[in-house]
């Protein structure tokens, strides 16, 4: 057998229980990683797109033996190619990419959990979830982890989302879904993991600050690989024994991890050493990765990368918040309007705009609501924002008001609320109404 072939083979054989109680790491494991790439297969000038990083893996795996490559989870919904054909292309393309295990983050419910069952059939590669539960108790991943043998290295990675995932997607066709808490579920994990593995590897869509606090519940993990608070994490922090590792988001960078057995300390912790290579200095693209990346662009470009109007200033997401509101309190003709900050997924850099950065800025299709609502209960959903609301004036707790929001907010406000509020659901998609707004009246 050609020795590539051999290698391939190797790389990719799930091997659950395996029995290895080795002291000594055979040789390097070079971990790669990505997290929250939400739909970016296409380069820009910010992202490298799929067929850099493929590229920069493949050299990779040329230059050293046991390599994995990783992703985090929320891989889809973050730009038009994504949305359009709900997540499917994305997987495709990872498929091209060579991952060997992804993790189910919150985004990959933005089209209902039944939608997982067609990206698992598609992805080549495993999608993990140990805390993610269907309605029927069931987990929802292709498997809670796996145990790899990377050319004789045993490398177990376990797969965890945010509990929080409930209030983060939409309600509608998720019905029913539980979220167990992750130290929960390493508490049982762990224990019957750890033996059988050389390296123990948390994937987790859990956010910086939290996959800190694991590290240091939890010291039998070697390596955190973490997302969704697209934490540029420069170099992975050591927390005592476990390292935390996280390569920021929609591919501006590629984590690149190495681990190897400290010398002469046979027992002692794994040495973790890592770095982020930024999306300029990757690989040349990879064309096969870059025909099939055109291929599924090329059917939404017709629509997208049509110029709507032009900036002569950059505006930030925060800066974008209060435009956004505006617009929306003016098409449904409400005195306020409200658009949570964390649904804003991109920002405007100086020139043209066109279709396609209204799409980022907006990937979901979510439409806009009226909302009539209680100026009691108006305080506590404008509490949930990450930092003092700064377009509302006072709100009196006994009026009613009327709002312009999205259908992300709405249905989230209707399982907290109750009948306290009233919503109609104008059905009209909020990113056609700001690529028409601004298309007229500029930004
Ligand atoms: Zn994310």
């Amino acid at each position: 057998m050609h020795p590539a072939l051999l290698f391939k083979l190797a790389t990719t054989f799930l091997l659950i229980g395996l029995i290895s109680t080795s002291a000594v790491l055979a040789q390097e494991l070079v971990i790669v990683h990505t997290n929250d790439f939400h739909g970016h297969i296409q380069e820009t000038q910010k992202y490298a797109g799929a067929a850099r990083i493929t590229a920069e893996v493949k050299a990779i795996r040329e230059n050293n033996e046991a390599v994995i490559f990783l992703d985090a989870g929320d891989a889809i919904s973050g730009t038009p190619v994504s949305s359009m054909f709900e997540g499917e292309p994305i997987f495709e393309v990872m498929n091209t990419m060579g991952y060997d295990v992804g993790l189910l983050g919150n985004h990959e419910f933005d089209h209902g959990y039944r939608k997982i069952e067609r990206f698992r059939d598609i992805a080549e590669h495993p999608l993990l979830t140990a805390n993610a539960y269907g309605p029927d108790g069931e987990l929802l991943g292709d498997a809670p982890y796996v145990i790899l043998d990377i050319a004789g290295i045993a490398v177990g990675i376990i797969g965890l989302v945010t509990e929080d995932s409930p209030k983060l997607f939409s309600p509608v066709g998720n019905e029913g879904l539980t979220f167990a808490a992750p130290a929960e579920r390493l508490d049982v994990l762990i224990p019957e993991i750890r033996p059988q593995v050389d390296v123990l590897i948390l994937l987790a869509h859990i956010g910086h600050e939290e996959e800190l606090a694991l590290a240091e519940q939890f010291q039998a993990l070697d390596l955190i690989i973490g997302g969704h608070s697209h934490t540029l994490v420069e170099q992975p922090i050591q927390v005592g024994r476990t390292a935390v590792a996280q390569a920021h988001q929609y591919g501006t960078h590629l984590g690149l991890i190495r681990v190897n057995r400290a010398p002469g300390k046979p027992a002692g912790p794994l040495q973790i050493r890592g770095k982020l290579l930024k999306a300029k200095d990757l690989a040349e693209p990879d064309p096969r990765v870059e025909n099939l990346v055109a291929l599924f662009e090329s059917k939404v470009e017709d629509e997208v990368d049509v110029q709507i109007s032009e900036t002569t200033r950059a505006y930030s997401k925060i800066e974008l918040q209060p435009i956004l509101e505006s617009i929306l309190a003016q098409a449904a003709g409400t005195e306020l309007g409200f658009y949570n900050r964390r649904g804003i997924r991109d920002e405007l850099s100086v020139g043209p705009v066109t279709a396609r950065m209204l799409w980022n800025i907006e990937p979901f299709g979510n439409t806009l609501v009226r909302m009539r609502i209680k100026g009691k209960d108006l305080i506590v959903l404008l509490a949930q924002e990450p930092e003092l609301h700064h377009s509302v004036p006072d709100i009196d707790p006994d009026r009613q008001y009327h709002l312009a929001t999205n259908s992300y907010i709405a249905s989230h406000a209707e399982l907290a609320f109750g009948d306290d509020i009233e919503t109609v659901d104008t059905g009209l998609l909020i990113r056609d109404i700001l690529i028409q707004h601004i298309k007229a009246n500029g930004l």
